[in-house]
């Protein structure tokens, strides 16, 4: 064999034989394949020899006075280092009942005597490979259970961890009869922070506050968890896991009192707010903490967390820096408001908004012409949320301002795939609420983001609802006149539900008047139809285009066909679909049969 073909560590074998002679021959042929040899003449000094050196492999001789070589290899099974261990046994017989009772016995590979020793040496290599292959793949395996469970930034377990943790935790108590205290952390102003002063050391920030918490933890008495009983081997010790974000969750087993909790809870408190040393920022980072006890706060894992959860957000909205047990009084709307303002706050950082688009269809050609673009919010718990839910919490926190960025991004993003796939382009219709289209530099902002995104302005047309630009007209129109010198295209949205002034609405640089679906929705009635009309007839007056959103049914349809509003929305013609799926929507062309009766 030549010297390449050897592994590259000296690897340290094990040779365990009651004859001399044979531990002398063997070494010599090991040793002349590079390999390094230790010797065990019985099987109790094998035993002792194998704890103390570390082999790579062992030889073994199956019959040795005493203990067998069987027995020994038995044994080496079951020590912690012996369980992968290539076992290689060498035994006088070769009939099928001893060498099964030596793969019984754990043996990887066998040999009979007379050992062939010029072949031993390169034998021994193969086996040693197959182990290492086989170690690798083992590390690997490890490495994925441990991503799989485990955070790796901060070496805590995970959310899924967390899951099965709680799970076990509240089985035992079940059975036990005892209680548990469930504890949510969530830092208080992390993203602000994260943001100030790098996501770098906004990371280090993250692992040194996973190391106070389970420091703080560890020196709490164990003894207090310690119950007689313990009938279960799994450890009851404090379990620490990290959610993901700034959040960080604590079960504490086999709690007596509520007292016990609320000291571990304001020693969390105190221990994470000292401030943290990051080269030359020493931010300080409190923590905001809700807590839920099992069985008295909820009685399943959902429950439980819910309300947990709720106590934390009572405990942000009373101040921050601070910890509340949840009673049954949180649960009602207003927390439930605070509740959703700050998961938005995490649905911004965690991609949990996604956009839709509704087609647009023009009434003459039945083609879709345009798009609106719509968020939605993939709330991990709660599922789909509503935009009606929580634009007006948006709208209300200044949020908007970070979500309007985000979704004019997106619209960005989808156009360039879009015109990747070389499809005909299309307007698309972005709403703009009334906060964002406050805001001092809306159109120094669009015109930054133009540019940086490579979009045609007339690609783009600006949803305004009717009260936001009405507001303080005066201001309003240079602001109007500014977006449209950019190239824009301007709608009004929500068209009659505001309070217009003719006098405005003539000088305002707008393209498009949006009818408001309520109208829409009822056309069947007199007075319905009546300001559909009304709305009709002005923009025809003031040729602008006109546009009927929330159309469902085909009554509604005909009506607007024969009145011959210019576009056509609505769940008639389609629901707002994924991006994806825009490209085939282009291609479809819509067709209706009503008689047009031309009188108004
Ligand atoms: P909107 O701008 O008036 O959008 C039209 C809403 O009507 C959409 O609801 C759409 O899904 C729904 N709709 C369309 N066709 C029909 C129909 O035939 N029947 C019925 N019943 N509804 C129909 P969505 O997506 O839930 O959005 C609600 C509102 O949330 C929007 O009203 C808009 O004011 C706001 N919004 C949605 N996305 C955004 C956004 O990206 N930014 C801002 N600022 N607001 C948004
Ligand atoms: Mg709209
Ligand atoms: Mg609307």
């Amino acid at each position: 064999m030549s010297s390449t073909d050897k592994p590259r560590h000296r690897a340290k074998i094990l040779v365990s034989d009651d004859d001399q002679i044979v531990r002398l021959l063997t070494r010599q042929c090991l040793e002349a394949e590079g390999m390094a040899v230790v010797e065990a003449a019985d099987g109790p000094e094998t035993l002792e020899v194998f704890v103390r050196e570390r082999p790579d492999l062992v030889f073994l001789d199956v019959e040795m006075p005493g203990m067998t070589g069987l027995e020994v290899c038995e044994r080496i099974r079951q020590l912690p280092q012996g369980e992968n261990i290539p076992i290689m046994i060498v035994t006088g017989s070769d009939d099928r009942q001893s060498i099964d009772a030596g793969f019984q016995a754990g043996a990887t590979q066998y040999k009979t005597k007379p050992v062939n020793w010029s072949l031993l040496g390169r034998d021994v290599q193969y086996m040693l490979r197959a182990s290492n292959a086989f170690n690798a793949l083992k590390r690997q395996e490890d490495r994925l259970r441990y991503l799989a469970y485990y955070d790796p930034l901060t070496s805590l377990p995970n959310r899924r961890s967390f899951n099965e943790q709680l799970n076990r935790i509240l089985k035992r108590s079940q059975r036990r009869n005892s209680n548990a205290a469930l504890m949510f952390i969530d830092l208080d102003h992390f993203k602000r922070i994260n943001d100030s002063i790098g996501h770098g050391r906004g990371d280090r920030l993250l692992v040194e506050i996973a190391k106070r918490l389970t420091m703080e933890l560890r020196e709490d008495d164990a003894v207090n968890y310690l119950s007689e009983d313990d009938e279960d081997d799994d450890s009851i010790s404090p379990e620490i896991a990290r959610l993901g974000g700034d959040e960080f969750t604590v079960v504490l087993s086999d709690v007596e009192d509520t007292m016990h909790v609320e000291r571990v809870a304001s020693r969390i408190l105190q221990s994470l707010s000292e401030p943290i040393a990051l080269q030359s920022h020493n931010p300080v980072v409190t923590p905001s903490i809700g807590i839920a006890i099992y069985p008295h706060d909820g009685k399943d894992p959902d429950t439980l967390v819910r309300n947990a959860d709720t106590a934390m957000y009572v405990a942000k909205a009373e101040g921050r820096a601070c910890y509340r047990f949840y009673d049954e009084e949180m649960n009602s709307r207003a927390v439930e408001q605070l509740k959703m303002e700050e998961e938005l706050r995490h649905a911004l950082r965690n991609n949990e908004l996604e956009l839709r688009y509704q087609p647009q269809i023009d009434i003459h050609s039945g083609e879709v012409v345009s798009m609106e673009a719509l968020v939605r919010w993939k709330h991990p718990e709660r599922g789909m949320v509503s935009p009606l839910e929580f634009i007006p919490v948006a709208e209300r926190t200044g949020q908007i301002i970070e979500l309007g960025e985000w979704v004019m991004g997106e619209v960005a993003r989808h156009c360039l795939y879009w015109d990747s796939l070389g499809i005909r382009p299309f307007r698309i219709c972005v709403n703009i609420s009334p906060l964002q289209f406050n805001q001092g530099d809306l159109p120094d902002w669009i015109l930054r983001f133009l540019e940086h995104s490579q979009l045609a302005p007339d690609r783009l047309e600006l949803e305004l609802t009717e009260s936001a630009i009405m507001t303080d007209a005066e201001t309003n129109i240079a602001k109007l006149r500014a977006l449209k010198e950019i190239g824009l295209h301007l709608a009004v949205d929500d068209f009659g539900t505001g309070y217009s002034s003719l006098s405005y609405l003539k000088r305002f640089p707008i393209d498009t008047l949006k009818i408001d679906q309520s109208f829409v929705a009822d056309l069947h009635r007199a007075d319905g139809a009546a300001i559909v009309d009304a709305i009709i007839a002005l923009a025809k007056s003031l040729n602008l285009r006109v546009i009927a959103e929330g159309i469902e049914d085909e009554n509604q349809l005909s009506y607007l066909v024969d009145k011959q509003a210019d576009l056509l929305q609505g769940f008639y013609f389609s629901r707002p679909i994924y991006p994806e799926d825009v490209p085939g929507m282009l291609r479809q062309k819509f067709s209706w049969d009503f008689r047009e009766t031309g009188t108004s």
